[in-house]
């Protein structure tokens, strides 16, 4: 068969919890959390399925979860989203970030990357036949760099993808960098995909400047978020997409032929869940402790702490520590020491080792405590 995607293997994600699982190591490397969601959420998807919620839901979603969602984005940015046209439920991010790529990307067309990135962008781009336009962000710091995304920006440029709070690098997006995306965008008719799957995962008592709070890019942009990642259920995948409605309206045309719809008891659970604004009002602080706890017990150690400003990801410099390249590290520290991470080469195109690996704090203090212990003898 002639691959449409031959670069691609299975997800390091994939291939580190594997081999984490294989030797029995803390599995500080696909991010997801190691405890269980809210009772009263389980409670609420039950209630559903008892009530009777388990044919196919409305094509863009549950209406009443569609409302929370827009109430929502309301209540935090003050932009009004409708929720029969404008708010859609996807299977996670993952699906969202697809379909918005699909629907909008045509052969030829250019689609800017700030690398590293999320590992689904670039081959995602491909499966649209469009072209992936990687720029870098600062060595270092992790900085967009407005000049280098200005340079990038060509007649065939047909969207940019952004990610702020950042997987791996842990940044996030202030004001002033939207506002400087905004002017740098005006000109132009390029399309925004806004991934903010971490946007309740803001720290140090900053907020998450979501896109949806600066008009100029509210108006060309997909926004993307998931619940996976806010209430600690990254295993049921349901995710939105808020765009205005000629955005929705083609986004949907591909959704309706990707999934048609998703899971309609989660849809209904989530809705109620989400009266309570509570848990992801608290999750800044739940996070925040969890990023203290793990850089206070590596602060002695020889693994150098980088900069964690959002996410539920801690990056460390491990130059100090090992001779070794950032992907034979990860296999090493799994085996050897009893620790699972995750290399950054693995967010850019080509074998770009820069010897920092990360880690996920979204564990339980207690696996928290014995990754420290190991962690400590490096
Ligand atoms: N974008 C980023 C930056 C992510 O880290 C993730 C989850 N690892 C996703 C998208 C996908 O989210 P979901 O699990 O909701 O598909
Ligand atoms: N987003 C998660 C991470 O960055 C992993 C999700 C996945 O396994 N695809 O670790």
């Amino acid at each position: 068969l002639h691959s449409k995607l031959p670069e691609v293997g299975t997800t390091i994600f994939t291939v580190m919890s594997a081999l984490a699982a294989e030797v029995g190591a803390v599995n500080l490397g696909q991010g997801f959390p190691d405890f269980d969601c809210d009772p009263a959420l389980v409670e609420a998807v039950y209630q559903a399925m008892r009530a009777g919620h388990n044919q196919y839901p409305p094509m863009p979603g549950v209406p009443a979860l569609r409302s929370a969602v827009a109430s929502k984005i309301e209540a935090l940015h003050g932009r009004k989203y409708s929720a029969d046209s404008e708010i859609t439920i996807t299977a996670g991010a993952t699906q969202a970030i697809l379909t918005a790529i699909l629907a909008c990307v045509r052969p030829g067309d250019e689609v800017i990357v700030l690398e590293p990135c999320y590992d689904s962008y670039a081959p995602n781009i491909a499966l649209a036949g469009g072209t992936v336009v990687r720029v870098p962000l600062t060595p270092g710091s992790f900085r967009p760099d407005f000049d280098k995304i200005a340079a990038a920006l060509s007649p065939r440029t047909r969207a940019l993808l952004i990610n702020s709070p950042h997987n791996p690098s842990a940044t996030v997006w202030s004001a002033q960098d939207m506002l400087t995306l905004q002017e740098l965008l005006a000109p132009t008719d390029v399309l925004l995909i806004s991934d903010e799957v971490y946007e309740h995962m803001v720290f140090d008592g900053v907020e998450h400047q979501s896109v949806a709070r600066f008009a100029g890019l509210a108006a060309r942009a997909f926004i993307v978020s998931s619940f996976g990642k806010t209430f600690h259920v990254t295993g049921w995948k349901v995710g939105t997409v808020a765009a205005p409605a000629a955005l929705t309206a083609e986004f949907r045309k591909v959704h309706q032929f990707n999934v048609f719809t998703v899971n309609t008891p989660m849809q209904h659970g989530l809705a109620s869940y989400l009266q309570n604004p509570a848990p992801y009002l608290q999750l800044p602080a739940f996070y925040q402790a969890k990023r203290d706890l793990f850089r206070a017990g590596l602060a002695g150690s020889r693994l150098r702490l980088l900069p964690c400003a959002g996410s539920y990801f801690q990056c460390v410099d491990i130059s100090a520590v090992s001779d070794l390249g950032e992907a034979d590290f990860c296999q090493w520290l799994t085996r050897e020491i009893g620790v699972a991470a995750i290399p950054l080469s693995a967010f850019y195109g080509k074998g770009f080792d820069q010897r920092v690996v990360r880690f996920c704090f979204a564990k339980k203090d207690a696996t928290l405590h014995l990754a420290l212990q190991r962690l400590r003898k490096l």
